[in-house]
């Protein structure tokens, strides 16, 4: 929603300035005196540490990079592709992500499943992370929750441009997730050994009606754990 601005002329209060600018003095040393003495970084990291004496400031400076500030729930760190309990990729190359992506970096080639010709599956799924814009639209354009950014994580520093192409291998990876109107589930594909056929249907979660974290978010691989992780190992790394 876009921001109502008020166009109309200053009041006398406005016009001699200075009230104004007291008010603002006061503004800036309320918060330097809060920030000095009594507000706590919002990072649960430093909320965990102890209070600082009488006198002593609560803020302190983040270690990094032994110490790493969590990312927000809604950070969208590098793409993976989900795959289905069975280990291969959710995606059925519907070119859905590639069609939709402004920065036209992702390259798919689809193949079809020799014993299951019904479903068609990424032979190639290639995505240029450098020409990545971060936008998401590809994980909202697809139909089958096959594409996540949910792994938390920056996309690593290289020193070749082609170590930031990420195929299918790469990109291929995180905790699978089953829906029960995965279509590989209801007519049961032939490519699904029967065993492991009906242990992937009892696992399998309807299909978010409505866009919310659960959804976006994989229990088990989201951003706290992972930092919650790498905090576990810079701590066991300094003893
Ligand atoms: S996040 Fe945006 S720019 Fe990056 S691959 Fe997805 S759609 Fe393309
Ligand atoms: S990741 Fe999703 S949108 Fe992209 S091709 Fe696969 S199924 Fe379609």
């Amino acid at each position: 929603m876009p921001y109502q601005l008020e166009n109309r002329p200053p009041d006398l209060r406005e016009s001699m300035y200075f009230p104004e600018i007291i008010r603002g003095i006061g503004t800036i040393t309320k918060h330097f005196l809060k920030n000095l003495f009594f507000s706590r970084d919002a990072n649960p990291d430093i909320l965990a540490r102890k209070r600082g004496g009488f006198g002593h400031s609560d803020n302190v400076t983040l270690q990094y990079p032994e110490e790493r500030a969590p990312y927000a729930p809604a950070y969208r760190g590098l793409h993976r592709l989900v795959p289905r309990e069975d280990g291969k990729p959710r995606c059925v190359a519907c070119y859905m992500c590639a069609t939709i992506c402004p920065a036209q970096c992702i390259y798919i080639e689809a193949a079809e499943y020799p014993d299951d010709p019904v479903e068609k599956y990424p032979a190639k799924f290639v995505i240029d992370e450098l020409r990545c814009i971060v936008c998401g639209f590809c994980v909202e354009a697809c139909p089958k929750d096959a594409i996540r950014m949910d792994s938390g994580e920056h996309t690593p520093p290289s020193y070749e441009r082609s170590a930031q192409i990420w195929d299918e291998k790469r990109l291929l990876r995180g905790p699978p997730v089953s829906y029960q109107y995965d279509p590989w589930l209801r007519r049961g594909s032939p490519s699904i050994p029967p065993d492991k056929l009906e242990e992937m249907r009892a696992r399998a979660k309807p299909f978010p009606t409505v866009a919310t974290d659960e959804a976006s978010q994989t229990p088990g691989f989201s951003v706290r754990a992972l930092a919650a992780e790498a905090k576990d190992r810079a701590q066991a790394a300094r003893k």
